[in-house]
């Protein structure tokens, strides 16, 4: 029965960018996976230039100037995704690589998988090295780096782990920055049950737990990747999804005050954000030149019309996703009215800063319009 103001805000304020994007898997269409070769192959496909073009369009619209596509992997599968989107919007698409771990190896045997092979590391470094002279702006890692990268012997591969460190230094000499995403929701490492914040979305979704002695504490992933962050202080880290502890604002800028070349972006938690208004925004303007916009996109104009009003207006109770239940917790969210300088270096500044290649894809879109 609350009756409050509410603002439809119909594009953003000023240019954004768009630091978390999945071109290639929310713009397929539903395939069927269950023949052909790996699955990562057989969908890689299937995004059709038509899907990328409506998708542009919708970016006009909403005042996206560019979004970083966090889907290029590497090699071959690189060059399939700059094709798709470089052909006709090169402008409006930077694109982060991934490294395939798996390769061709057996999914049920990590001692055949590419990344316990001899020369591993080495081949993604030269790998690398070609991927930032074909025009990338960075290496994005998944949540698999943590929980599901294994050693030969099946144990769980550590972020740490020192055999990894010439990829961080390759990122650091390569300007390459290093966007990561550790661990998940801290709800995801507790109990499926009726205390867990979460558990209608994990009912629906058991297989995003890891809650158990198999996984490792949320905590541990999230020191192995300081330790990193720390070692490597010539590499520019990006945490995906507020370091995945938006739920804990005060850790994370401990963080950013002890490691200069940390960063966030807020991709998939604006619910996290807009429960808590006022310790976000102080977060927001304290930290402003270190977070950066995200969406975890390609999204419907719906939901990116509830980011512009989460971020740009005083708005209260309003839900933060479209969805007939809210997808991630039962609840609702409140804007943080940024001031127009910290909206600036949220929205795009930061990004153009940051991200190789943002600056003059941003100067070109906005000298277009
Ligand atoms: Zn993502």
């Amino acid at each position: 029965m609350l009756k409050v103001a509410e603002h439809d805000v119909s594009r953003a304020k000023f240019p954004v960018i768009d630091m978390h994007t999945h071109p290639q898997v929310r713009l397929e269409k539903p395939v069927d996976v269950s023949q052909g070769e790996s699955k990562g192959e057989s969908r890689r496909a299937v995004v059709s230039s038509d899907a990328v073009d409506a998708f542009v369009r919708l970016m006009d619209e909403q005042n996206i100037a560019v979004c970083v596509s966090l889907d290029g992997g590497l090699g071959t599968k690189l060059e399939d995704h700059q094709r798709l989107l470089w052909t006709k919007h090169r402008d409006r698409f930077a694109i982060l690589a991934n490294i395939d771990f798996k390769g061709r190896g057996q999914q049920d045997q990590p001692a055949t998988w590419d990344c316990n092979q001899p020369g591993f590391v080495e081949r993604t470094v030269e790998q690398l090295r070609a991927a930032q002279a074909s025009g990338i702006s960075g290496l994005k890692f998944f949540k698999e780096f943590g929980l599901g990268v294994r050693n030969a012997d099946g144990s769980l591969a550590t972020i740490d782990d020192p055999k990894w460190d010439p990829i961080w230094e390759a990122c650091g000499r390569l300007k390459l920055v290093v966007l990561i995403h550790t661990a998940d929701p801290l709800a995801f490492f507790e109990p499926i049950d009726a205390t867990n914040e979460r558990w209608e979305e994990l009912r629906r979704h058991p297989d995003w737990s890891f809650h158990g002695p198999q996984w490792p504490k949320h905590a541990d992933l999230l020191a192995a990747l300081l330790r990193v962050v720390k070692k490597h202080r010539q590499t520019t880290f990006i945490a995906a999804h507020v370091a995945n502890l938006p739920e804990d604002l005060s850790t994370v800028g401990r963080w950013l005050d002890e490691n200069p070349n940390l960063h966030v972006e807020i991709a998939a938690r604006i619910a996290e954000l807009g429960r808590q208004p006022f310790t976000a925004r102080e977060f927001l303007v304290k930290y402003a030149d270190r977070v950066m916009f995200g969406t975890d996109g390609p999204r419907t104009a719906d939901r990116l019309k509830l980011h512009w009003r989460f971020f740009q207006t005083r708005d209260e109770y309003f839900p933060y996703a479209e969805n007939e239940f809210p997808p991630q917790g039962f609840w609702r969210i409140y804007g943080v009215d940024l001031p127009d300088d910290v909206l600036r270096k949220v929205y795009y500044q930061n990004a153009v800063r940051l991200i190789p290649g943002v600056e003059e894809r941003l100067r070109r879109v906005t000298a277009e319009r």
